[in-house]
This record gives C-alpha cells, sequence and structure tokens, in this order.
C-alpha cells in the first residue's frame, strides 16, 4: 500500500510504502493533550518503509515515548514509543486524502471524552454557526 501526507503548512510531508498495522482511535489523556482535541486517528506503519522530508521536531510525552509535530505549523505527526519498538503511529489527519481513512479499532476507551455522547444530538451546521449559540456548556 503506498499512501503519502503532510503537514498543515506543508514544510513536513511523508511517503509510505509498506503494510498498515493499525488504523485505530485513540481516546488517551496522552493524545488529548498532544493533540488538543478529544481523540485521535493513527496508522500503523513499519518505520523502515516510512520516509520523512522537512524538519521535524519531537516531544518526549513519557520516558522513550515520542511525539512528532512541524515546528512550522505545530500540526502533529506522529507517536512512537519504545514499548512498540516495529510500529510507528502516524496521525490518521496528515494523510494527503484523509477521507479514505477508515478506523478499525478504539482503544483507552476509558479516558473518552464523556461530552461525546452528546454530538449525535446537538445542531449541526454544513459551514459554520452563523450566530453564537445561547447555550450554556
Ligand atoms: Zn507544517
Ligand atoms: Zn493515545
Amino acid at each position: 500500500m503506498a499512501l503519502n501526507g503532510h503537514c498543515m503548512c506543508g514544510a513536513v510531508a511523508w511517503a509510505y510504502s509498506g503494510e498498515i498495522t493499525r488504523n485505530l482511535v485513540c481516546h488517551c489523556t496522552d493524545c488529548q493533550r498532544a493533540t488538543s482535541a478529544p481523540f485521535t486517528a493513527f496508522l500503523g506503519m513499519r518505520p523502515d518503509k516510512l520516509s520523512w522530508s522537512g524538519d521535524i521536531r519531537h516531544y518526549e510525552s513519557s520516558p522513550n515515548t515520542f511525539r512528532g509535530f512541524c515546528p512550522s505549523c505545530g500540526a502533529r505527526l506522529y507517536f512512537r514509543s519504545d514499548r512498540w519498538p516495529a510500529e510507528i503511529h502516524v496521525h490518521a489527519a496528515t494523510l494527503d486524502d484523509p477521507g479514505e481513512y477508515r478506523a478499525d479499532a478504539q482503544v483507552m476507551m476509558r479516558s473518552r471524552a464523556k461530552w461525546l455522547d452528546r454530538l449525535q444530538s446537538i445542531p449541526v451546521h454544513e459551514d459554520f454557526q452563523q450566530a453564537p449559540s445561547t447555550a450554556t456548556p
């Protein structure tokens, strides 16, 4: 399988040619903090079949666990840990075509944001909301 991706500003790009080991949504508190989002989605890849271009920084979010990001736009790029040395988890949102992504598992459900349960029952807008809602959070 050949896939390509990039960060928000385009300074960092990746190319992958290999099997996808996982397609998972992570609800852990570290992913929530790292991405400033309630959850994130990953593609599991073989590190030796993944190539990067551009300047990348990383943050060691726990011992021997690294979260890569673009220093220009701040977009999160990957998670890797010595716990899973044969894999690197690339953020699915960085895919050139993220609409093609299909998650097949959710992990760390014990820390899933409770308000996600409400999403199906609140008003939706195809575009930006035109006027501020008067609803209380
Ligand atoms: Zn960038
Ligand atoms: Zn996580």
